[in-house]
């Protein structure tokens, strides 16, 4: 049967929005163009579970890939082609996950200017997870961390 309505790919694709790259730590996902506030930025993608079984796989190993939807489910995207892995967290994040219909997207909540480094905020519980005593060593935390010292050196 014919397909009706679908146009002819005669345009150029378009250019990426992200690109893998160097982060302060391993790697991290940034914006290969300007993002304005609100467009959607990347999937998170990979296997769906129900999440049940998720959080019984996490207690025995740790898979910080795994991304809870909700109660249902949650996706696995320790897949290699779910590029969306490769945000990095930040408690100043400039993306926020948003789920649709099973599915996760990640949202810019700012504009963001080419070259920047995509960051989401994962929360409490993945911070005990995978930083633990070290506390989270995200920019805006490093910089938080440095203006305490520089205010105890000056008593
Ligand atoms: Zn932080």
């Amino acid at each position: 049967m014919a397909v009706k309505g679908r146009k002819k790919a005669t345009r150029k694709p378009k250019p990426p929005l992200y690109r893998v790259g160097r982060a302060q730590t391993g790697l991290g996902l940034f914006a290969a163009q300007d993002i304005p506030e609100r467009k959607l930025v990347i999937e998170y993608t990979g296997t769906r579970i129900p999440t049940w079984l998720a959080r019984d796989i996490d207690r025995r190993r740790a898979n910080k890939y795994l991304f809870e939807i909700d109660n249902r489910w949650t996706i696995d995207g320790s897949v290699r082609s779910n590029l969306a892995r490769y945000v990095n967290h930040s408690c100043d994040p400039n993306l926020e996950a948003e789920s649709n219909r099973g599915r996760l997207m990640f949202r810019a909540i700012k504009p963001i200017a080419e070259g920047c480094e995509f960051t989401l905020d994962y929360g409490e519980e993945h911070m005990e997870l995978y930083f633990g005593k070290a506390g989270c060593l995200c920019p805006s935390c490093v910089e938080m961390a440095k203006k305490k010292k520089a205010k105890k050196k000056k008593r």
